[in-house]
Parts: structure tokens; sequence; C-alpha cells
């Protein structure tokens, strides 16, 4: 479903994030990138959910050649495919949840009376059926990364790409994350979840481990 091939990326000023990564990710898998910080893991997700373009090497997405697509095609890719959860949550300050949620299907071609729909599911999906009319500053972190999730599987991508997604979260919270996240994979989403946490990787069934821009090894549990 997603397949890196020697991918390389040199950021301008010449600092060689990823120096030849080749990854295949099938449907319906639950992975680990685990690496210290400053290993190329965000990098990695940026390229693997086309936010950012490689240096050299390839990138396919259920068969398209990413460098192939214009940067419309790659646009309507990603918002139709894949779902997207960063550490800081990204959230919309002032706007209630559903609105969080129901915003990110803006390219879905779904009238708005639809997009509320699904948002109400997506949050109900994950336990925040009660929280719809909160804005994000009167939600806990766990909850607020809750709403993320909500909004990036709301569209049902095929992936779901989580950055991070407990490092700005209390163990408690962050396991009822992780759960969710086991739960959404259980349900069909493929999930990759990057973590510089050794013990979240250990729990998932396949782990990426890198170092300095390349794969180390797969561990297989
Ligand atoms: P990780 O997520 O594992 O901490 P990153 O992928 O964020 O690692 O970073 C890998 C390397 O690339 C680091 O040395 C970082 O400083 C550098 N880097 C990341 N983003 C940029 C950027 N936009 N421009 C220049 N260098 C960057
Ligand atoms: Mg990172």
């Amino acid at each position: 479903m997603i397949e890196l091939t020697e991918v390389t990326k040199v950021y301008a000023g010449g600092v060689a994030a990823l120096g030849g990564v080749s990854l295949r990710i099938d449907r319906g898998e639950l992975v680990a990138i685990v690496g210290p910080s400053g290993s190329g893991k965000s990098t990695m997700l940026n390229v693997l959910g086309t936010l950012d373009r490689p240096t050299t090497g390839t990138v396919r997405i259920d068969r398209y050649d990413v460098a192939r697509l214009p940067d419309t095609g790659l646009s309507a890719l990603r918002a139709t495919r894949i779902g997207f959860v960063f550490q800081q949550f990204h959230l919309a300050s002032g706007v209630r949840a559903l609105d969080n949620v129901a915003d990110g299907l803006l390219y879905s071609g779904l009238r708005p009376a639809h997009r509320q729909k699904r948002a109400a599911a997506a949050l109900e999906r994950v336990g925040l059926g009660h929280r719809m009319d909160h804005r994000p500053h009167e939600l806990s972190g766990g909850e607020r990364q809750r709403v993320a999730v909500a909004r990036a599987v709301a569209g049902e991508p095929a992936v779901l790409l989580a950055d991070e997604p407990t490092g700005a979260l209390d163990s408690v919270s962050g396991a009822g994350v992780m759960q969710l996240l086991r739960d959404l994979h259980a349900g069909g989403t493929t999930v990759v979840i990057i973590t510089h946490d050794r013990d979240i990787a250990a729990s998932l069934p396949r782990q990426v481990r890198m170092r300095d821009g390349r794969i180390l090894e797969e561990v297989l549990a």
C-alpha cells in the first residue's frame, strides 16, 4: 500500500535527513517507526504521507508513483487516503470539536450536513460523543488528541500516520490514545505510529528501527 524505494532527503542547507530508506507497508499493518530524536522519523512520515517529496528515490501509494502526480493530484490522494495525527494535536483553537473534525472533510466533496454527520460519528467512535460542543481549551490533552484522531479517520482513510501521538500526553492519556489506535487498526485501518518510546514500539507487531536517517533493523513481534 505504501512503498519507499531508496529514498533520500536532503534539506536546504545540506542536512541529509534520510540516507537511502526502503520500506514497504502493506494494507492492514500496524507499524512502529522508532528511533532517537533527529534520526529522521518525522522526515520519513512526511515523505510517506506525501507532505514532502524525497530528494531521490521513489514513493508509491496505492501503486501511484508520487513523483508522477502533480501537486493537485497529490493533495487529492492525501485528502482521500491518508489521515494524520501530530504530537501537538493541530486543532483549530476556539472551534468546537465537531467543527474541527468536520472541517477535515472540507475536500471530501460531501455537503456540510453530511460532513457534520460523519464528524459526529467519528467523535462517537473515539469516545467523545459527549464533548462535541467543547472547544480545544475546554478539553484535556488526551481528549484533544482523540479529537485529532477523529478528524484523521472521519474520511475513512486507508492509512493513518501518527507522529509521536502520545508525546505530549501523560501516561494514562497516552495509553488511552494507543488503545484507540489499536482499535482502529483492528477495524481495518493501516496504522503507522512514529515514536521515540521503546516501550510503545515494543508493544506493536512490527518495529522499524531508525538511526541517522537509515533503517537499522526491523523487529517482528
Ligand atoms: P526525528 O523526527 O526522528 O526527530 P527529523 O526527521 O525531524 O527527526 O529530523 C532529521 C534531521 O533533519 C535532523 O537533523 C533535523 O535537524 C533535520 N531537519 C528536519 N526538518 C528540517 C528542515 N525543515 N530543514 C532542515 N533540516 C531539517
Ligand atoms: Mg520527529
